[in-house]
């Protein structure tokens, strides 16, 4: 079957990896890709929002199935869009309607889902411009530190983790008042602070059954030592040492679970990925977030320790089978590190031409932030490649993705050399 993959990022060079290795897939296209992803199939020059332009693009080619990567075309409906065209409508879409797509779109009704499916979570309240004084009020008796998250998409920027009272009244009236964060802010979930430690769990589902693939931990800060600013993330690995059988089997039962049932209670169908972004406080979990696309970089873990054929089971969400699908996971540990753009996650380089990935030797360059210039690789983006060693312990798989790392090279690469070392 001809699949196309939309997106361009890390996370989609390793679907295009991962899939291109399946008998079951022809041709493999992506829109728009990277420098890298040509390797696995054929990039097409189209935004992620181009909803006309894919159409055309899977006419033309005659494709069978489209996964996507990213959250925002499904959070604007290109699932939808399919499903009301005619012409498309039989053509599975991997990712889930608008609707579904609102556990990442909108906090506020993430965290009303959590509620009333009894899905542990911090507690929380949401408030509007015309609630503006009962936010200030509320906040005045919560303890602190205390989360406000901007209730929309805010490319990861609109969580504030508040210390003061004052800090947090004061970026209240700045989100409901002054759209500090444009439209994405005209509602603000106020959130109890959470103190444990951060982790990653993803479903697939076909909005009946699921598959629990592993998990994994991102570093989000810049620097060593989970120091200075957030950024789309520097590195990851999977599994995770402490998120051992006894705690997968809560998230399952109280998370994962309740999850599935609750949409499908709704009426809501999802096809597709979620990730589950989870706190473990004291060895119980806590949900802190939905997205509905797999993470970047989690997926360059992830993908390479699922064994079976990730088209077989794309066909299992599509064709709703999925519970009959074959599911293995390899014991071994996978490390990614993160090179990224001098001046990242500020303002950044780009442009600057990239050599020394025929020295990679034990681990798998996953281009993100690429593109070609002639017979060049250059730099695009601000998180420029990914490097994921698949070992069969993690001392080495961090090592050795690190030390790939190092054989790349372009004009201000940076990447953190700390990345799963707090784990062992
Ligand atoms: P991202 O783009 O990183 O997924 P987001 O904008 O969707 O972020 P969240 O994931 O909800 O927002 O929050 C961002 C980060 O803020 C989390 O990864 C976590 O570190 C922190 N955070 C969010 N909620 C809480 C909480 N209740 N307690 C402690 N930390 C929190």
């Amino acid at each position: 079957m001809n699949i196309l993959i939309i997106g361009s990022g890390g996370r989609e060079s390793a679907f295009a990896w991962k899939l291109s290795q399946s008998t079951l897939c022809e041709q493999l296209y992506i829109a728009p890709g990277n420098a890298g992803t040509g390797q696995y199939g054929i990039n097409v020059n189209l935004k992620v929002t181009d909803f006309e332009g894919i159409k055309a693009l899977v006419l033309e080619k005659g494709i069978n199935m489209v996964l996507v990567g990213p959250e925002e075309p499904l959070v604007k409906g290109i699932h939808d869009f399919f499903l009301a065209d005619e012409q498309l409508k039989n053509v599975p879409v991997i990712g889930p309607q608008q609707e579904g797509a609102q556990l990442e779109g909108s906090k506020d009704f993430s965290k009303q889902f959590m509620q009333r499916y009894n899905i542990p979570t911090a507690a929380s309240r949401t408030f509007t411009r015309d609630t503006l004084q009962d936010g200030l009020e509320y906040l005045a008796t919560q303890g602190l530190p205390i989360v406000l998250k901007a209730d929309g998409l805010a490319a990861g920027k609109g969580v504030l983790i508040c210390t003061t009272l004052q800090e947090a009244q004061q970026e209240l009236v700045e989100m409901l008042n002054e759209a500090k964060f444009g439209d994405a802010s005209s509602k603000v979930v106020i959130e109890q602070f959470l103190q444990g430690i951060e982790l990653s769990v993803f479903i697939l589902t076909d909005g009946n059954s699921y598959k629990i693939l592993p998990s994994a931990k991102d570093y989000k800060r810049v620097g060593e030592g989970d120091t200075g600013l957030n950024t789309g993330g520097m590195g990851s690995v999977s599994p995770v040492p402490f998120a051992d059988k006894d705690f997968l089997s809560k998230v399952e039962q109280r998370i994962v679970i309740p999850t599935v049932e609750g949409l499908k209670a709704e009426g809501i169908p999802y096809k597709g990925f979620i990730f589950i972004g989870l706190m473990n406080c004291d060895g119980e979990p806590y949900t802190i977030e939905y997205n509905c696309r797999m993470g970047d970089p989690e997926t360059e873990s992830v993908l390479p320790r699922i064994e079976s054929d990730l088209v077989d089971l794309l066909l299992g969400v599509a064709e709703e089978n999925l519970i009959e699908k074959q599911f293995t996971i390899s014991p071994k540990v996978a490390a990614t590190v993160m090179c990224v753009a001098g001046g990242y996650p500020g303002e950044y380089l780009k442009n600057k031409v990239m050599s020394g990935l025929e020295n990679i030797r034990g681990s798998i360059a996953f281009h993100a932030g690429t593109g070609m210039q002639g017979d060049d690789v250059i730099t695009t983006g601000g998180r420029v490649i990914a490097v994921t060693s698949l070992q069969d312990d993690m001392f080495t798989a961090l090592q050795q993705a690190t030390l790939d790392a190092s054989r790349i090279y372009y004009d201000g690469k940076y990447f953190r050399k700390d990345i799963g070392f707090d784990l062992i």
